[in-house]
């Protein structure tokens, strides 16, 4: 298992050789879980192909279909045609139609191509990577569909975005006023019965105290329930910082018409935020991204105001 660290815009990838002996007769092909966003996707394709060594890839898993962990499905599909692509259950039939809305594409203002699928990976089943069983685990909350990966001899966990060693993915079913604070405390209940030794997370890098992971990740679950409101804003603003990784810098009218296109943000100001215009709201997100020293503001050389990712 080889996991490539990337960052905040793509997932990580975690790279299984083939190998021989899964017990079933059968040999593991090799394969990826995750991989990673659109604009990376000749990086995330060279950086397969190099952890490969000439091995075809066999199979692309994804844990759950958000733009930034299967945006690189459809480049792999095509530079490795024999592929097969597993992704959590829930959405075979959105991703056959390729219904962009349902997918979060849209409701985002994200970028994913489309892509092909094999098959869902069940929860409760298991899947063979390099020679090891993986346990398939539902983790609902910050997507209702994701699922986890734990390998049981190493007690090693693929966790997506359900824990991460400072927290965990905003909870996109809260946007849409989903209730799912529960489905993410009762996953991070999963993790902790699973006892997992070593932590492969969707962003940032392996790590061990998954104790540690966890009372953190509680501690902020615990604060968004008691303020929904901080969750919102917490939502919209990495939905900004995340464009922003894409864009680099944007001249901030095309921002703004970007935020207007996109629902999320409608659904977010509309619900917890209306008693500020749409666009005090946005300027209080983007002083609130410059204070925390995520992004800058810029004069450009013909006088547009613009907004940099710092
Ligand atoms: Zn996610």
């Amino acid at each position: 298992m080889t996991v490539l660290e990337r960052g905040w815009l793509s997932a990580n990838n975690i790279v299984f050789a083939a190998r021989p002996g899964n017990g079933n007769g059968d040999s593991d092909g090799a394969a990826v879980v995750d991989t990673g966003y659109v604009v990376h996707a000749p990086q995330t394709l060279a950086l397969v192909e190099a952890t490969l060594q000439g091995q075809p890839l066999a199979r692309i898993l994804n844990t759950h279909l958000h733009s930034d962990h299967c945006g690189g499905n459809a480049a792999l599909q095509a530079a490795y045609p024999q592929v097969q692509t597993w992704i959590a259950p829930g959405q075979a039939a959105q991703v056959r139609a390729w219904d962009e809305a349902a997918l979060s594409y849209r409701p985002t203002g994200q970028e994913c191509p489309r892509f092909a699928i094999t098959g869902v990976l069940q929860p409760g089943s298991t899947v063979w990577l390099s020679g090891r069983g993986w346990q398939v685990h539902a983790a609902p909350g910050h997507d209702p569909h994701s699922v986890i990966l734990f390998e049981p001899e190493s007690r090693t966990l693929i966790s997506a975005d359900a824990l991460w060693e400072n927290g965990f993915g905003v909870v996109f079913p809260e946007i849409e006023g989903i209730a799912a604070f529960d489905e993410v405390a009762a996953t991070l209940d999963v993790i902790e019965r699973l006892q997992p030794l070593t932590v492969v997370p969707g962003h940032g890098s392996v790590f061990t105290d998954a104790g540690a992971a966890l009372a953190t990740a509680r501690r902020r679950l615990d604060g968004f329930v008691q303020s929904p409101g901080r969750h919102a804003s917490h939502a919209a603003k990495v939905l900004l910082k995340y464009k922003l990784l894409e864009w680099q810098s944007i001249p901030l009218p095309a921002l703004q018409d970007w935020v207007q296109a996109t629902p999320y943000f409608g659904l977010l100001h509309r619900r917890y935020f209306a008693e500020l215009s749409a666009r005090q709201w946005l300027d209080g997100l983007i002083d609130a991204l410059v204070a925390s020293g995520a992004a800058l503001r810029q004069t450009g050389a013909d006088g547009t105001p613009m907004l940099l990712n710092f």
